[in-house]
């Protein structure tokens, strides 16, 4: 989870740090999901590196492909509200990946309240290997709440695969191949048990298409996590709000 803030400095005492800012959004976002735990990340400086800078260029590319895409008149103003959402409306040529790749980094830039880079290691201000990463989780979150399709399957992309996952469960998305998918208990929920009015907090799951499903159900979860590189999701309080199911 990301929480955009800066880091200042040390506490009076030198024994600590503390984050200067915490915006509104995210701020409702602690709030919303009752969050008690934070991570602190520590930009190290190291340039990102080249299967991030690939990365990044492919996620782009796919985006591209998906916005310029010939529509059916009666879709246009569908596709004209998800360019609203995707905040990529004002992009002249759509057809240009570059001036796509520029309109996505701004976005993300002041999402995440930090200065523009670029992924050039040449220039002045390469991006970072952290910046990287959540560059990649921001573009990788868009395509799973859009259902943009991809050229690979995104899990391959994701470098933070416990943040991929959850945005997949949250908008029930395949995490393998990102068609639409149904929630799946890891956990064995034994017989006799009400599913409607059992108590779903804690519980492991994974989203999951039909046809990855019955793959699951023939190899066995463990044989299916090692080919996939797979982990599972818990379910917080804001994905059973999400999901509509029992807290
Ligand atoms: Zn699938």
């Amino acid at each position: 989870m990301n929480f955009p803030g800066r880091f200042a400095g040390y506490t009076p005492d030198g024994e600590g740090i503390f984050l200067a800012k915490v915006d509104d959004e995210s701020k409702r976002l602690i709030d919303r999901r009752e969050i008690t735990e934070c991570e602190v990340l520590l930009r190290d400086g190291r340039t990102l590196t080249v299967r991030q800078s690939n990365t990044i260029h492919a996620l782009v590319g796919d985006i591209t492909a998906y916005i310029s895409a010939p529509l059916p008149a009666a879709w246009r103003r569908a596709a004209t509200e998800t360019l609203r959402e995707l905040e990529l409306l004002f992009v002249f040529d759509k057809t240009d990946k570059e001036e796509v790749r520029r309109a996505v980094t701004r976005n993300f830039c002041r999402a995440s309240d930090i200065e523009l880079f670029s992924l050039s290691p040449k220039s002045g201000n390469c991006a970072d290997m952290t910046t990287a990463n959540e560059f990649i989780a921001y573009l990788l979150e868009l395509c799973v709440t859009h259902g943009i399709p991809c050229s690979e399957e995104l899990i391959k992309r994701a470098e933070d695969v416990g943040r991929y996952l959850y945005a997949c469960v949250a908008n029930r998305r395949c995490c393998i191949c990102g068609q639409k998918a149904d929630i799946h208990e890891v956990d064995f929920v034994g017989m006799g048990r009400n599913r409607r009015k059992m108590h779903h907090l804690g519980q492991r799951v994974q989203p999951l298409c039909r046809g990855h499903h019955g793959e699951r159900g023939q190899i066995g979860q463990a044989a299916f996590d090692r080919r996939y590189h797979l982990d599972s999701v818990r379910l917080d309080e804001h994905l059973c709000r999400t999901l509509g199911w029992k807290i």
